[in-house]
């Protein structure tokens, strides 16, 4: 049986690894850190597919995902179909919605609209909870035969001297091993809190003031911040204020919400994913720089690399 290396254990890496024992290799997951201590353990995650880049593909990606979403609407593994109310103007890429069928996305009538939204979709769209998912992606792996080894790679040199095809899924960290200039952090600040009473809602209508709602199984995420180019993991009060401030007076709750957990993420960005065989080591192929969308894409970028891998 033939081998490949995975390098990261994110929602890039296991669902690439996963897909590729599907094809019939042997697969190992070398990582830094394992699945709980990713940027991918710490999100919503929602599907819809933000700040992510060239469109055309993401969308046939997001598009491949939704499906092997619905094959994993399973008790326990934290995958729902849930109602999403997304807000849009004239300036809005809409494509997304060309990829749901019209039972599963419609425009919103003024009376289903939250306070502050002018304009809407409401979809049925894929959550996956990542504190359950990616525990039930990690021992789908290991029950495929896949293993894993913690250890940082620090250079494309040492990724190809691994001597077996690599798929870099290593999101930011790729920034260090590629020497990828492209490749930038955009911060992102949540909110987990106790349960509310308000729909999951999103509006990436204002740049620089995205604001939404993710309603999991036992609690909420509250979000958020989408900074380009900044590096600041810690928890910024001023954004804890703003986050709130956008919630009560945008009109979308009157109550302030009961914060369980602050949280900070770095979405890997870049002007388009890293999707292709390196051009000076050709044993490696990148998987890498899904921005805003990881979750939105992953499946779709794993069953496609599965396919000409
Ligand atoms: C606040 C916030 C909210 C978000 N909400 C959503 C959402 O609702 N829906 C959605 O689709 N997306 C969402 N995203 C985006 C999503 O979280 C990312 O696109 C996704 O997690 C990227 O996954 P990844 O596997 O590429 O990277 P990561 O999860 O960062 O995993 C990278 C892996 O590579 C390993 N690694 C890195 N460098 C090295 C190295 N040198 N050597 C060895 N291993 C290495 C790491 O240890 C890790 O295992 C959100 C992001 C943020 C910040």
């Amino acid at each position: 049986m033939k081998s490949i290396t995975v390098i990261g254990c994110g929602i890039v890496g296991l669902t690439s690894a996963i897909k590729l024992q599907e094809k019939g290799f042997e697969v190992t997951i070398i990582a830094k850190e394992r699945f709980d201590k990713t940027l991918s353990s710490k999100v919503g995650a929602i599907w819809f597919p933000f700040e992510i880049h060239p469109k055309k593909e993401a969308n046939k990606w997001a598009a491949l995902a939704y499906q092997e979403y619905l094959q994993d609407v399973k008790e326990g593994n934290g995958v729902a179909l849930i109602p999403f109310i997304t807000a849009y103007n004239s300036e809005s890429n809409t494509d997304w919605t060309n990829l749901l069928t019209k039972e599963t996305v419609r425009k919103a009538s003024p009376e289903e609209l939250p306070k502050g939204i002018a304009s809407a979709f409401i979809s049925t769209v894929p959550l996956a909870e990542p504190l359950l998912y990616l525990p039930y992606l990690f021992n789908r792996f290991i029950v495929n035969g896949g293993l894993f080894k913690e250890q940082k790679i620090t250079s494309l040199q040492e990724a190809s001297n691994l001597n077996t095809l690599v798929i870099n899924c290593t999101g930011l960290g790729a920034k260090e091993i590629c020497n990828d200039d492209d490749l930038r952090p955009m911060r992102g600040q949540i909110l987990r809190c106790k349960k509310m009473d308000i729909p999951s809602c999103a509006d990436s209508t204002k740049k620089g003031a995205l604001s939404y709602v993710i309603n999991r199984s036992t609690d909420c995420v509250i979000g958020g911040t989408d900074y380009e180019n900044d590096w600041n993991t810690n928890i910024e009060k001023s954004d804890t204020d703003l986050i709130i401030n956008r919630l009560i007076d945008g009109g979308l709750s009157r109550k302030k919400p009961e914060i369980l957990e602050q949280l900070v993420g770095l979405r890997p960005k870049r002007s388009a994913v890293r999707f292709e065989f390196d051009e000076n080591y050709p044993n490696v192929f990148h998987n890498y720089g899904h921005g805003g969308a990881g979750f939105t894409v992953a499946w779709g970028c794993a069953i496609e690399l599965a396919k000409f891998v």
